[in-house]
């Protein structure tokens, strides 16, 4: 078989070639016949048909049956040309569109208040305005919003020792969205490259406004980044609010350690003096004390201890004792600690009804690798650099055998099949279950009001 036989030919021959060569190994990249194979066979078209219909297939009295279809999505093509406004009325127009147009990347938009793909009709018409109607709340982490707190990578990389700047901003949006403000249907996605996606799917986080969403991000709002001033955070009053004390005793303290052994955050004059600088202004005595003693002894002598675990203790103590009457100090090893460690949303992505999410499962073009779901209960076990990348899933179906079985498991087969598996049961089932039921509650209630209405 030929190269070109490969590209104009059908998914299977790709794995046929390698399976002929006897060779598993599929090179590492990303190009339109990885995208091809992998919407080919493993995409999960069917799960992300039911999630965004928020329901399980079948119909119910009350449903509008255009609920899919007014969702927009978009595609960007390889040759970069973008589409917006794509709809769809069922899995296989999606899935159809999704082979034939095998696009780069997929985002999915709001559900409107018409069709989208229509939506200059509707317009001509007169009585229908085009305005988006539900979405689900998103978040959206980005590692390269804490270049000022990493040390091991910068931009769009990123490694084991700083995910856990992203493990802590999951523990702490996650808790605070179940506990704070009684959601349940919470999604959260590698992004693919550098940072994590949050989707909150309950019905009353799909309806909020503009306005709602706002609020709920400015509940979050903590950090406020300057390039020009080091304390980023700043607490006035006698005590934090219950989710930010919260935050700083259940999380941001059980990961901080972690944070100064894998980002050395104390252990060069420059990366200290960063920190020395949120200290406020009149407690000079105190920074140029530490300063003196950590700029005369390089190493702690004897000590075992990782000297930026010491520098950290020492600046506590000297920050936290002594000076009962100069109230902010205590405040300010919190402050520090917000600064290092608390989530940096990207709060315009929160904030917008309209803004498009990178769909889940889609594959990112820089290293192939797969958005997956992430499980908050165990995110400190989540690997950016272990996730499923195209190349590996293909060489696992030329491993597992093309013609071993039918369709509809191959996904079963490759390292997608975990995530497939705790997408399912921790995510979808559960939502759509409560979707069903919120369905049956607001008909019986409907009914209920409809036999009230005949009993006079
Ligand atoms: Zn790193």
């Amino acid at each position: 078989m030929t190269g070109d036989q490969v590209s104009k030919g059908s998914d299977d021959m790709m794995i046929v070639e390698y399976e002929q060569k006897q060779v598993n190994v599929v090179p590492d990249g990303f190009n339109s016949r990885y995208l091809k194979v992998y919407y080919g066979k493993l995409f999960p078209y069917a799960d992300i048909f039911k999630w965004m219909s928020y329901r399980n297939g079948k119909p119910y009295i009350l449903i509008n049956q255009s609920y899919f279809g007014r969702r927009e999505f978009s595609f960007t093509l390889d040759n970069d040309v973008y589409l917006r406004f794509q709809s769809f009325n069922s899995v296989s127009e999606l899935e159809s569109s999704v082979k034939e147009k095998c696009p780069v990347k997929i985002y999915i938009g709001p559900v409107y208040s018409v069709d989208p793909a229509k939506r200059h009709a509707y317009a001509q018409s007169g009585d229908n305005v085009f305005t988006p109607l539900e979405r689900e709340l998103i978040f959206d982490i980005d590692m390269s919003d804490y270049d000022d707190v990493r040390y091991c990578c910068s931009g769009a990389d990123v490694c084991l020792e700083c995910w856990l700047l992203m493990t802590i901003a999951i523990k702490v949006i996650d808790t605070a969205l179940r506990d704070d403000f009684g959601f349940s249907h919470i999604l959260w996605v590698y992004s693919g490259r550098r940072g994590v996606h949050c989707c909150v799917c309950d019905g009353k986080a799909r309806r909020l406004t503009n306005e709602q969403r706002a609020a709920i991000a400015d509940y979050f709002r903590v950090y406020r980044g300057n390039e020009n001033s080091q304390k980023k955070v700043s607490f006035p009053g006698l005590s934090l609010h219950p989710f930010l004390a919260r935050s700083y005793t259940g999380v941001l303290t059980e990961f901080f350690k972690k944070l100064l052994l894998s980002q050395k955050i104390f252990s060069t004059e420059e990366r200290y003096e960063k920190i020395l600088d949120m200290i406020p202004n009149p407690e000079q005595s105190i920074t140029s004390e530490l300063r003196g003693r950590w700029k005369e002894k390089r190493q702690t002598s004897g000590s075992k201890e990782d000297i930026n675990v010491v520098r950290w203790e020492q600046l506590k103590t000297m920050l936290q004792s002594g000076k009962p009457k100069v109230q902010g100090l205590r405040r300010c090893v919190e402050e520090i600690m917000f600064s290092l460690t608390y989530p940096r949303l990207d709060m315009q992505v929160s904030k917008h009804m309209n803004h498009l999410l990178k769909a889940p499962f889609w594959a990112h073009p820089k290293k192939g690798r797969v958005c997956v779901p992430i499980d908050p209960n165990h995110c400190e076990d989540f690997d950016p650099t272990a996730v499923p990348t195209l190349s590996t899933l293909l060489e696992q179906l030329n491993i597992g055998g093309l013609r071993a079985e039918g369709d509809a498991s191959k996904w079963d087969r490759t390292s997608l099949g975990k995530s497939i598996r705790f997408f399912r049961p921790s995510f979808l089932q559960p939502l759509l279950k409560s979707c069903k039921e919120e369905m049956e509650s607001s008909y019986n209630a409907k009914l209920q009001q409809s036999k009230n209405s005949f009993n006079w």
